[in-house]
């Protein structure tokens, strides 16, 4: 399901032809040994592919216009090894649509003390040359990302692999299609917003069908197919019966089995990658879909409950931006449920009627079939099971009606103190940075929904990243923040971003 594209990087080198020709070969030995020193660390998730030495005007626009038409070109990396006059990045910039990292490094790692010249001064100049092309792209209000520092540094490496990540996060962003089942939950606001200009920032689609057509595609499901994704569910999970009668509880999981074939095959057909559901509008559907939506995010999609397609396109997002993340611990919708306000163990307690992705899991993922408290359908089968520990990063794009904004809160996952064996969902447990008080304060003065969409494997210096590329306001709630600064900040977004 999140197959990708084979995305690669440009590398571009600057210079120009004043130095000759001998200057302009090492140049363009240096890049080359960069580049590959970057695709053989392992560090970066993509390839990095490296570009003849850009000297003049002609040769700058037309490889930036190359990148806009490779398809699998996820971006440009640009480093200026000597003085690359920036007047003749204008035309080439302005053309430019993808995003943009300028590394700003330097061939040598030391001032060579003693052998030190004037023509070693003027080959390897980036702390000259890049000011210059930084200025023209500031000039001209182009978002990129600037990264600094020696190129075998391990930390430079690792910040061009989150930019990667979130470079393709941009390229793929408009690539999401969000199928809602019915529409938005009665009354509700924060799930609401304008999908017209979503489409127009973010480039997704999101579709709304009939609940009943999506049932015709579970219905048709075979009891053959339904019994052979029983038995992986059976053989995968622990089933925790709790007195209930084993066929009937087996018959309440294979509605959920159906419902995920069914769903499925009905994403993959009409080309979805995210889904929405409401559970108060299941048409002739017999469960609210639980166990099969946790299968299905764990799988790639992205969801969001009561018709909240933001949050169904921020997972999907979130997925995409960490595959093939090495040893990763999770992505999925949550939502803030209830407090701990004991001192010095404040937190909160992360669930939702049912959709929790099992990647977040840690431990064992039971089956459970317990009644939903809302709602008229027969009990429907859960992933039960506790989540990871760590630092996370848990997203809300809310519509302010002239405007999107993402708000972004750095938050530590816990183990909960004991057992909570009467609670029949998945569930997390963190503290929001830089601490309960002030962090639900500035997300509830920010506007910040009930549901998010969470990863272990992202920052919020991504998430932002992300959110600049698009043109929207981004605010962070980490462990600088204060009231007082924050209500400033918000206050800056008002008159900024109009
Ligand atoms: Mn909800």
């Amino acid at each position: 399901m999140l197959e990708q594209k084979n995305y690669k990087f440009w590398f571009c080198t600057g210079s120009q032809d004043l130095y000759g020709d001998e200057v302009l070969a090492h140049v363009a030995e240096h890049a080359k040994e960069i580049v590959e020193h970057f695709n053989q660390s392992g560090v970066l998730p993509y390839e990095v592919v490296w570009k003849p030495t850009l000297i003049t005007n002609e040769l700058i626009r037309k490889t930036f216009n190359e990148a806009n038409a490779d398809e699998e070109c996820a971006g440009v990396i640009t480093w200026m090894h000597t003085f690359s006059p920036a007047k003749s990045w204008i035309l080439g910039l302005q053309e430019f649509r993808k995003p943009l990292l300028h590394l700003h490094t330097q061939y040598n790692e030391e001032i060579p003390y003693d052998s030190i010249d004037m023509d070693f001064m003027n080959e390897n100049q980036a702390a000259h040359g890049d000011r210059e092309y930084g200025h023209i792209v500031s000039r001209m209000r182009i978002e990129r990302k600037v990264v600094v520092g020696y190129w075998k540094d391990e930390m430079i490496k690792q910040r061009i692999a989150g930019w990667m990540r979130t470079a393709v996060g941009i390229i793929e962003s408009s690539h999401i299609r969000v199928m809602r089942v019915a529409d938005n939950m009665r009354n509700v606001a924060v799930t609401e917003g304008d999908k017209v200009e979503a489409q127009i920032k973010f480039g997704w689609e999101i579709d709304a069908y009939p609940v009943n057509e999506i049932e015709e595609c579970v219905s048709d499901v075979t009891t053959a197919e339904v019994n052979a994704l029983l038995d992986e569910y059976y053989s995968k999970y622990e089933i925790l019966l709790e007195g209930r009668d084993p066929e009937e509880f087996k018959k309440h999981v294979a509605v959920q089995a159906q419902i995920e074939l069914g769903f499925e095959r009905f994403l993959e057909e009409k080309g979805y990658h995210a889904i929405v559901t409401h559970f108060g509008d299941l048409g002739k559907l017999k469960q609210l879909p639980g166990l099969a939506i946790q299968r299905l995010m764990e799988k790639g999609y992205g969801f969001g409950a009561e018709g909240d397609w933001k949050v169904a396109a921020m997972v999907r997002l979130m997925k995409i931006m960490t595959q093939g993340v090495k040893d990763a611990k999770g992505t999925s919708m949550l939502e803030d449920y209830t407090y701990n306000l004991v001192k010095g163990k404040e937190g909160i307690l992360q669930a939702h009627m049912l959709e929790i992705c099992p990647s977040i899991a840690e431990g064992p993922i039971s089956i459970k079939c317990q009644p939903l408290s809302m709602g008229n359908r027969e009990d429907p089968a859960r992933l039960v099971f506790t989540s990871k520990e760590g630092r996370g990063v848990a997203t809300s794009l809310i519509d302010l009606g002239n405007r999107f904004r993402l708000i972004i809160n750095e938050v530590d996952c816990k183990k909960v103190e004991k057992p909570m064996p009467k609670l029949p969902v998945a569930t997390a447990f963190w503290e929001p940075l830089p601490n309960l008080y002030t962090g639900a304060e500035a997300w509830i003065l920010a506007g910040g929904a009930h549901h998010t969409a969470f990863s272990y494997d992202l920052t919020a210096e991504q998430m932002g990243d992300w959110a600049s590329a698009m043109g929207i306001e981004a605010v962070y709630i980490g462990e600088n923040t204060n009231i007082r600064d924050f209500k400033r900040e918000l206050m800056l977004g008002e008159v900024f971003y109009k």
